[in-house]
């Protein structure tokens, strides 16, 4: 998957993000102590979500398609 702008990858588990909120989401714990990912669980009930390109992105902007198309 090629990777540009604010979109990245976990290092630890390979997950793609949207961007750096995104992933900054991802990682929970301290440096050092008990750094970690969530999982896709955890993720889900921070109201993360994976978009279509399969990417997880901080939030869904419903805002900006409901705005477009009317529909969410
Ligand atoms: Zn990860």
């Amino acid at each position: 998957m090629k990777l540009s702008g604010n979109k990245n990858q976990c290092r630890t588990c390979d997950t793609y993000f949207n961007s750096n909120t995104a992933f900054d989401m991802h990682r929970t714990g301290k440096h050092g102590l008990n750094r970690r990912c969530r999982t896709p669980a955890e993720m889900l009930a921070l109201g993360m979500f994976i978009n279509i390109y399969g990417y997880w992105v901080s939030e869904p902007m419903r805002k900006k398609f409901y705005a477009k198309t009317d529909t969410v």
